[in-house]
């Protein structure tokens, strides 16, 4: 949006820097444009003269004549007389002759163009720095420029709560407390409970994010200060900074509230990656954010939330306790998910009693919130067209074409075949996380698309603070990993390159166990990882490498080893339970998301 505006800042200034030349350069011809006065007079006298225009100076009686002459040239001649010159143009019975008086000093057209290029550079200026929606007015803008721009929502209103959001159960039991301590943070103060500073919420676009903050708010019944990470950043240094600081003092008046912060990646991404400057302005803005939430108490009534769907670009000190310390993922909603976001929507929607949203529901796996809100909206306009009041099942099969079929949106409809190798490829990791004692157990498994890439995920409890990793474990993690290509071996005969993520981390933790902790005994207990000096140069930029071709090729080959060994071992693991494969993948197929309880039953039949 904010190159849209840029845009047009920059074509507003060319056309003023046009304008002004176009100024001098029309008020320098008049004046260079010579005409020999003899001559003026001969062609005057031979009758050459189709037409003239007087102009009188300031300094009377002299002026400049304008003519035109019978070969369609014009000419001009600055004069002694006017007077002279008139009498003698209408004894010559010119035509036309008209004659202009003193032009008035008019001060507004002598400092029109200056006055324009300034309004330009400043237009230019505001919508470079304004990256906002541009919502407020340029003059309110120009006049809070170091101030937050969070817009408030009066509680009063519960515009959102919880009944506006669908699916998304787990997500709202977890902030529910949230709600309740808003509420009467007594309750939990007296009892020394400490409440969560900061939540993160980490999901897809259009998973209803920010629909959940809103409803949060609106559930507490407090102040909700909403702003996002985009409007922190401006060109300006300090800027951001700024509007942190005066956020946090709108909001500790407020208290209790809640600050929410959407996209905060804009902000908070990870400090030091990259080259050299231009982050400067972020990391200040980012440090300042910091020192805020440090910097108010932990039961002071503010909870700070924030949204994103890049938690992987992240600065981890965003993360440390006391500040984002509760992480909530918002996921694409499963099918009983994405019926009821159908229900919610439908609302407002009549339908004709031949929709049938299950059906729809089934059809739509990887739809997000945000997909199937637009998806009935489509409906609706398509049946509006029709002149009908209501909506009808072929309304929705043709939005489902539209919408499905957008270039974008096309990857999001997925087929049945791609859905079961998904199914096979989560059931795989999942049954090794089970049989292999140092990893796991599994705590969700899901074939709902991540939309950040992965086709599906199987996800362990959280682990447990260890000390240290052991190569026992390391290399469970690496089976582990393999799992899901495992799966698809065995079942498919072709592969797929779901897995490409899997053996990007495998290979890592290999190779982490080869030249950093010196588990291999090949390699020996020598560090051959040096990508921690590098930090300066900006991560992933340079590997620089301080080992010969020898050893490079010996860490490899010792890679190669552990990969394959536990390629193979998870191989074997799985076929000896092909059963379970089979059972797990299938309840995956029917309900795309299943829980530790659901998988674990299927070990016992
Ligand atoms: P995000 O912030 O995660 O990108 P939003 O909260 O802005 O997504 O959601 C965009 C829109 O999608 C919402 O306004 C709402 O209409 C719809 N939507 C998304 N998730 C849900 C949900 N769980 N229940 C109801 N509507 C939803
Ligand atoms: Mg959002
Ligand atoms: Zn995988």
């Amino acid at each position: 949006m904010d190159k849209k505006y840029r845009s047009y800042g920059f074509y507003i200034a060319l056309v003023a820097l046009v304008m002004i030349a176009w100024f001098f350069l029309e008020n320098g011809t008049r004046q260079t444009t010579s005409y020999y006065y003899p001559q003026f007079v001969q062609d005057v006298s031979e009758g050459k003269i189709v037409s003239a225009v007087v102009n009188m100076n300031e300094q009377v009686p002299t002026g400049i004549v304008s003519v035109v002459l019978n070969n369609k040239e014009e000419k001009q001649i600055a004069v002694p007389d006017v007077n002279e010159a008139v009498k003698m143009l209408r004894d010559a019975n010119v035509a036309s002759i008209d004659i202009k008086d003193v032009p008035k000093k008019n001060w507004v057209m002598t400092i029109l163009p200056y006055l324009l290029g300034f309004g330009a550079l400043f237009i230019f200026w505001i919508l470079i720095s304004g990256q906002s929606s541009g919502g407020g007015g340029t003059n309110s803008k120009m006049m809070n420029f170091g101030k937050s721009r969070a817009t408030m929502i009066d509680p009063s209103k519960k515009e959102f709560t919880f009944k506006n959001v669908a699916g998304l159960d787990e997500e709202k039991e977890e902030l529910e407390e949230i709600v309740d301590f808003l509420k009467n943070p007594r309750k939990y103060t007296d009892v020394g409970a400490r409440i969560p500073k900061g939540v993160l919420l980490v999901g897809p676009p259009g998973t209803g994010k920010t629909l959940l903050a809103k409803a949060i708010a609106g559930e507490a019944e407090v102040p909700f200060f909403s702003i996002s990470g985009s409007d922190f950043v401006e060109m300006f240094v300090g800027v951001g900074a700024s509007r942190v600081r005066d956020l946090f003092a709108d909001a500790k008046k407020n208290a209790p509230c809640i600050v929410f912060i959407d996209e905060i990646d804009a902000v908070a991404r990870r400090r030091g990656a990259g080259m050299g400057g231009g982050h400067d302005e972020r990391e200040q803005t980012l440090n300042q954010l910091l020192v805020e939430m440090d910097g108010f108490g932990v039961n002071e009534g503010i909870i700070v939330m924030a949204a994103t769907n890049r938690v992987d670009i992240l600065d981890p000190a965003i993360m440390r306790p006391g500040r984002f310390d509760r992480k909530v993922g918002v996921g694409a909603p499963d099918v009983k998910g994405r019926e009821e976001i159908l229900r919610v929507h439908s609302h407002t929607k009549p339908l004709a009693e031949d929709v049938d949203l299950e059906q729809i529901a089934r059809t739509t796996a990887g739809f997000t919130g945000a997909d199937l809100e637009n998806l009935l909206n489509e409906a609706a306009i398509i049946a509006a067209k029709e002149d009908r009041l209501y909506i009808k099942q072929v309304d929705i099969n043709k939005a489902f074409v539209k919408v499905g079929i957008g270039a974008e949106k096309k990857s999001k409809v997925i087929s049945e075949k791609e859905k079961r190798i998904t199914a096979y490829h989560e059931a795989g990791h999942a049954i090794l996380f089970h049989l292999l004692p140092d990893v796991g157990p599994v705590y969700t498994i899901s074939i709902i698309p991540t939309g950040m890439g992965a086709a599906g995920y199987t996800m362990p409890l959280p682990e447990k603070d260890e000390m240290f990793n052991t190569k026992g474990k390391m290399l469970q993690t690496i089976v582990v990993d393999l799992g899901g290509r495992a799966a698809e071996a065995i079942i498919f005969d072709d592969i797929t390159t779901g897995a490409s993520q899997d053996i990007k981390q495998a290979t890592k933790l290999a190779r982490d166990m080869v030249v950093r902790y010196g588990m291999s005994d090949k390699i020996g207990l020598v560090n051959y990882d040096n990508s921690e000096d590098e930090v300066f140069i900006g991560r992933d930029l340079a590997h620089a490498r301080s080992y010969g071709e020898k050893v490079a090729s010996e860490i490899d080959e010792a890679v190669k080893e552990i990969i394959d060994k536990c390629y193979n071992e998870a191989l074997t693991k799985i076929r000896e339970h092909e059963k379970v494969l089979h059972a797990t993948a299938n309840l995956l197929l029917e309900k795309e998301k299943i829980t530790r309880d659901e998988f674990e039953a299927l070990f016992e039949e």
